[in-house]
């Protein structure tokens, strides 16, 4: 079926995987991700990491993906016109796009800044992650095709910004989850073995390029750090789920009257430390503990703050987990209920995808009426503008920042 008419000039040789009947409408609204129940079959025997091209039952051709056996990802999608190839040239515009984004129109691209300079499906790029921290880069790969291309894509990222280097950080999981073998470490040039510093709206963070949570530091949160900061002036400050100090030295610059941060990383903390004195901001404590167990104690020695930020770890990584994920946060919304003095501001934040801001809403307003107290959001906030939104890849919207006022 390769040959129906003269058409446009593609590899003849391309092998297909061919769609299920009445299976191709998510992928011609390009949605990137095709599973294997979605597949009657393929032809041409692709290997691993081979592009393939994606055809409806009919034969027609729908989009141009990359295959990984190993994944319920089975092919990722990258282009959907019949005349793109998936060659070099063809990510090294798809990087120089995302980069323009962050440097023309976010104005990301100051000496000293941190900001994600590639954001997988949000970008065409499905599987690459590539964080910018001063002069240098992480790159993350999320899929074996593209992992498969990485010096490549090092090379046009070399081509394009001049690092100084750039940091292979690999997602714990993603060997299983889709055979790529990979492994932290130097991909170019030099890193330095220490922390580097970044600034964030005039305040500097220390960033482990190498051993930090996910690339280093949570870009993700910047804009709500920023936005936040100004609401604490004259509160006693709970940042909680704080690691090297985020929300907190934001809040104690604005002129908070204490902050108090608290992380379970023992080496968030010490960043969080180092921090605090690399701004000058000398009223602010970090506390190495579980964030469930020191709110319960907190509550139970009757304290009392003016703002509580929570900003835990991702509960739910699939729909499965959700009615657990929901236990965890409304235990921690009425702990923080239970500490915020009337007029207080509680900020919940969520990264889990699968829970949706309706639910979280759900959620905090049967806090709210257990508790006995009125809740208002003030303002419904997300990820930073340098993790875009795809709007046929709703998975790529995760992050809900909901500021709340407790009357
Ligand atoms: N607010 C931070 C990012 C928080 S990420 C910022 O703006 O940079 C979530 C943090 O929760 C991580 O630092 C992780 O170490 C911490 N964490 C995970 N589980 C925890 C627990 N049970 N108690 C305390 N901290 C926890």
């Amino acid at each position: 079926m390769v040959g129906d008419g003269p058409g446009p000039v593609a590899p003849m040789s391309l092998p297909r995987v061919v769609l299920r009947p009445k299976r191709a409408r998510p992928f011609y609204g390009r949605h990137p991700w095709v599973y294997p129940g979605a597949i009657a079959g393929t032809e041409g025997d692709p290997t691993d990491g081979a592009v393939v091209e994606l055809v409806s039952h009919g034969g027609h051709f729908v989009a141009r993906g990359i295959f990984n056996s190993r994944s319920k990802l089975r092919v990722r999608l990258y282009a959907w016109n019949e005349n793109e190839v998936l060659d070099a040239d063809f990510f090294a515009a798809r990087l120089e796009s995302a980069i323009q984004l962050r440097s023309d129109l976010l104005g990301y691209s100051s000496p000293g800044q941190a900001c994600r300079l590639v954001y997988s499906e949000s970008d065409g790029l499905s599987g690459l992650v590539v964080d910018r921290y001063d002069r240098w880069l992480t790159v993350q790969f999320t899929a074996l095709g593209l992992a498969q291309r990485r010096e490549l894509i090092a090379d046009q990222l070399v081509k394009l910004l001049r690092p100084e280097g750039i940091y292979l950080r690999t997602e714990r999981g993603i060997g299983q989850l889709e055979g790529v073998e990979l492994e932290d470490g130097l991909l170019r040039g030099h890193v330095p073995a220490g922390p580097i510093v970044i600034e964030e709206d005039g305040i500097k963070f220390r960033v482990h390029l190498a051993e930090g949570q996910k690339t280093g530091f949570y870009l993700d949160q910047r804009e709500n750090r920023i936005a936040l900061a100004s609401w604490m002036r004259g509160r006693r400050v709970l940042d909680a789920f704080c690691y090297t100090g985020g929300f907190g030295l934001h809040a104690a610059r604005a002129g908070a009257a204490s902050v108090l941060g608290i992380d379970s990383s023992e080496p968030a903390m010490a960043l969080a430390r180092e921090n605090a004195s690399l701004n000058e901001l000398a009223n602010v404590s970090f506390r190495c503990a579980d964030v469930f167990e020191a709110l319960n104690e907190l509550a139970s020695a009757g304290e009392k703050f003016g703002a509580i930020i929570l900003d835990p770890p991702k509960f739910a990584r699939s729909r499965r987990a959700i009615d657990d994920a929901l236990r965890g946060y409304r235990r921690l919304e009425s702990l923080a209920l239970r500490l915020l003095e009337p007029s207080g501001l509680l900020v919940m934040c969520c990264c889990s995808g699968v829970i949706g801001e309706e639910m979280l809403e759900d959620l905090l307003a049967e806090v709210a009426v257990d508790a006995g107290r009125p809740l208002q959001i003030l303002a419904r906030r997300g990820q930073a503008p340098d993790h875009p939104i795809s709007v046929t890849c709703p998975e790529t919207a995760y992050l809900k920042c909901l500021i709340c006022r407790v009357v």
